[in-house]
This record gives C-alpha cells, structure tokens and sequence, in this order.
C-alpha cells in the first residue's frame, strides 16, 4: 500500500517559512502595533509592485474585497452584474451583500472560465459590471472580456482569489479591470495562517475611498465620511504574506512543475486541463474530469490519496439562493460539477507523491 496522500497539509506547506513567520511575530509582539502598522503598508506596496499595478488596500477577507470593490463603485441597487455561473459562492455573495442582482454566465467546457462569447446576451441597460473569476489558476480571456466591458461601459472587477501570480503574455491577474480582488484563505497559492484578503485598483481615487471603508468610512481617526465596516487585513498577518509573497513564484513554479508531471503522465480517459501557449496558469486546483468520477474519488481514498471537489453543487442549485438567481438551466456548469476531481498539488507535494497519485489512477477502473 502506498503511503498516505493528502489533499493538503498546511503544516508542510508552510514548513520551510516556519523560521521567518516566528522572526516576524515577535518583531510585531514587541512593537505593540497591532492595527494597519507598517507590515499592512509595506505589503500593500510590494503587492502591488508584484502584481505591476497601481494600487492594493489590504482587507479581511477576499470576499470582502469583492464586497468593497462594488460598494466602491456604488451602483443602483438592483444593478445587474454578470458572474460565471460555476465560480465559489463568495462571488455571488458579493453581489447579494451589495443589494445587487447576480446575473450568471455559463463557462468555457474546456477553460471552465466565463464565456465571453455568452456575455454579451446578458447585458442590459441595468447591467453595471462583469466579474470574471480567475478560476483554478487561471486567467479569463481578457482580451475579449475587456472591450466587451468598454463598449457597454461596464466596470471589470477580477475575483483573483485562485489566481495569485497568474498571467496573460506577462501581465498578471488583478491588472486587467477596474479591481482585482486577492483572498489570502491559508490554502491559496498566497495563504496566510487565517484570514486575509486584497483589493487592487487602478484609480486613486478608489483607492481612497476603499481605504476609507474597511476603516468605519473613516481616514482621519473619528471622521467618518462613508459607510463603512471593518475589515482590515491584520498587521500579523500581514508579515506573514510579506515573508511568502517573497516566494509565490517559487510556489508557482513549483506547482506548476506538478502539474505537468500530470499533464503527461494521466491516461486519456481523465480529461485533463488545457494548456494555452499564452497562459500563466498557477494551479490553485488541479482537477481532471471524469464521468465515474465519483466512484474515482472512492478509489483513490481507499488506496490513501485524499482528493476534493471544486464545488459540488453549482450557486443557483444552492439552498440560500432560492428566489435570489434567476431559476435557469446551467447544463455546462452542472457537467462540470458533477464530473470534476480536484487532485493533490501544493507546495507541501513532492514529485514523487504526483507519481504515486497518477499511477494509482492510470489503474482505475480495476477491472
Ligand atoms: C477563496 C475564494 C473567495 C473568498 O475568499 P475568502 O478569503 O475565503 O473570503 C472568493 N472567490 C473565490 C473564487 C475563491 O476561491
């Protein structure tokens, strides 16, 4: 029997920072500045300079980046904003929270990102915004999302919580929009050891008013000018990124090098992710598709290898949506979800473990 695999283990993953994170929280322990202090602002600014933006404010969560960067834009209530119809839940939460009407989108069969040849029936005159969501790692097709959103004067706001580090041609999610929303959820490619997130914008003027809401509305201290929450991204937190966002390439890459360990080696009945000459893709998940898939997952588990479902149950067949989405039929989303296995791949994985993982499943079916 082959040793036991895991879908992730977080303490492996952060294993090789262990030193640095202790470093860097007794250095905020005896600052006693625990709020916004300078490992939030220095983040921010190397954020952003990695990602090659303008501007990055850390908050709570990636969900509440989502949620800012609409308050940010203030639209109507009852706007229309155009979501793929397959992406996490929190996409859509965003949307709800903001009094906002989520308008779904089917994907690509092949990318499983938004279709952009779907997106311009949707659109209407209370149509506000496109968010595209980076799913898995890899980026939408900007290069048609973009003008579609400039000749109906939509803003773009990236859902980038899969996506840290991913590219087109160079240019990295996060810069294609209005606003690139990060989550730093402990398992994404850029995980802190709890919750964080970020919103990067291009206009200062966001900026600003986005700084202001995750702090009460206020930027002077008892002034408050807007409504706002809190949701800051925490200081401790924050020095933690700062250490791993020194190393997201070499997570990446790292991923990325698994990937193609199972890109080559998986036999053809498992269809597998597609590979565009002009992708960066970072490998957030890495799933295959298989109509027994199923009876795979069981498979593996009974042979030690731990595998997830990136998601079983698409939005508008969630119980908290009833009577807030649209009832349509979603048949692409649907194959998606029931045929999709999301295989081991972090930077806790050795080579071998994806060995191991792809020759079990080159066994499969026992006959
Ligand atoms: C993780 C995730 C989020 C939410 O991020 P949190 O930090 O958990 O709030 C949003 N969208 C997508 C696509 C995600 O994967």
């Amino acid at each position: 029997m082959n040793r036991e695999i895991f879908y992730e283990n977080l303490i492996k993953t952060n294993q090789p920072f262990i030193e640095d994170y202790k470093r860097s929280f007794s250095k905020t322990l005896d600052s006693g500045w625990f709020i916004l202090g300078e490992n939030v602002s220095y983040f921010e600014k190397e954020f952003a300079d990695y990602l090659g933006g303008n501007f990055c404010a850390g908050v709570a969560s990636g969900l509440d980046a989502l949620v800012i960067a609409l308050q940010v834009c203030g639209f109507p209530k009852g706007s229309e904003i155009i979501v793929p119809s397959n992406t996490y839940i929190a996409t859509i939460l965003a949307i709800v929270n903001q009094g906002l009407k989520p308008v779904l989108v089917e994907p690509d069969i092949h990318t499983y990102n938004i279709d952009p040849a779907l997106i311009e029936e949707k659109i209407t005159v209370n149509t506000r915004a496109i968010m595209p969501v980076h799913l898995y790692g890899k980026c939408c097709d900007m290069d048609r999302i973009l003008p579609l959103a400039q000749r109906h004067n939509l803003k773009v706001i990236e859902d980038c919580a899969q996506a840290h580090g991913a590219a087109i041609n160079g240019k990295k999610a996060g810069n294609f929009g209005d606003f690139g929303a990060f989550s730093f959820y402990p398992t994404k490619n850029l995980g802190a050891l709890g919750d964080g997130g970020a919103l990067c914008m291009k206009n200062s003027e966001d900026y600003e008013k986005a700084k202001a809401i995750r702090n009460y509305g206020s930027r002077i201290k008892y002034y408050n000018e807007v409504i706002g929450v809190n949701s800051r991204l925490d200081e401790i937190q924050a020095g933690f990124l700062r250490i791993k966002l020194r190393h997201l390439d070499q997570i990446n890459e790292h991923k990325r090098k698994l990937a193609k360990i199972y890109l080559a080696k998986l036999n053809d009945q498992f269809i597998k992710p597609v590979n565009q000459p002009c992708f960066f893709d970072v490998f957030h998940i890495f799933n295959i598709r298989l109509n027994h898939r199923d009876q795979l997952k069981s498979f593996l588990l009974e042979k030690n290898i731990h595998c997830e479902i990136h998601y079983p149950v698409s939005p508008n067949k969630q119980e908290a949506m009833k009577g807030i989405i649209d009832h349509i039929e979603t048949p692409i989303s649907e194959k998606i979800h029931n045929t999709t296995l999301s295989l081991p791949i972090s930077f806790g994985h050795t080579e071998e473990d994806i060995h191991i993982v792809c020759d079990v499943m080159n066994k499969f079916p026992l006959i």
